[in-house]
């Protein structure tokens, strides 16, 4: 429901939890952050309001410069904290907004080649699905575009990878998508009111871009060759 990413050169969580707060209009059932400490993906969530997840990251601590962070809105899956994003393996952490229409059949397919899900979420899909082909040996980028062309219904997603602290990966077919130029930091949101604390240069995902995201920009694709594309730069003026 609410979708926050940073690709940090400072601690990523206080970043997260101030997105997350501005987003909390949206409404939520529970919500969850992931950090790469020492190239490795690390979580915490919790069931319930913000505050509960706050409790959680002063119980434990998450470091971290590149992070994502969500407030969920249950469709697929009791609102509990297995359920909460981001999911993740070792490999891969992933938050989402929207509907993955198409996961039974897809999570048909990667259960045949002995995955198995944590959670009852249309979204784990998508986890195993990158995971699935990382293990093949694809590269970061690579296993994103070829996971995404599978995926059918409207979401917005945003990727970390293991070992990867300069760079997210985030696509947008259907619920909105911005991304934040910041100084030698770069974010991306489901609304740019998430982004308000931390810069006033904004971009947007048009539908069917993803978007490379790195400390020193944003490389956008679009359509099945995944072509690069320039989208517009602008200031806003919300604070
Ligand atoms: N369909 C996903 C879930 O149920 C995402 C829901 C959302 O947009 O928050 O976990």
């Amino acid at each position: 429901c609410g979708i926050i990413g940073v690709v940090g050169n400072s601690q990523a969580v206080p970043h997260l939890m101030d997105a997350l707060r501005r987003l909390e209009y949206r409404g939520y059932d529970s919500a969850g952050v992931a950090t790469l400490v020492d190239g490795r993906i690390d979580r915490r969530r919790a069931q319930g309001k913000l505050i509960n997840l706050d409790k959680r990251l002063q119980e434990e601590p998450l470091s971290g410069s590149t992070g994502i962070g969500h407030t969920r809105w249950a469709t697929h899956g009791a609102p509990v904290e297995r359920n909460a994003h981001p999911h993740a393996t070792d490999r891969v952490a992933i938050v989402h907004n929207g509907i993955i229409e198409n996961y039974q059949t897809l999570k048909a397919e990667l259960e045949k080649k002995q995955h198995r899900f944590d959670s009852q979420t249309d979204t784990e899909v998508v986890v195993r699905l990158v995971d699935d082909l990382l293990q093949q040996g694809m590269k970061p980028r690579e296993a994103a575009s070829a996971a995404l062309k599978r995926l059918e219904g409207a979401f917005a997603l945003v990727m970390l990878f293991q070992g990867e602290d300069d760079l997210l990966v985030a696509a947008r077919h259907g619920p909105p998508l911005a991304v934040g130029y910041g100084d030698g930091e770069m974010y991306v949101a489901s609304d740019a009111i998430a982004l308000a604390n931390l810069t006033n240069k904004i971009s947007y995902l048009h539908d069917g871009d993803w978007v490379e995201v790195t400390k020193s920009g944003a490389i956008v694709h679009h359509g099945p060759h995944d072509e690069e594309i320039v989208r517009p730069v602008y200031q806003t003026s919300v604070s």
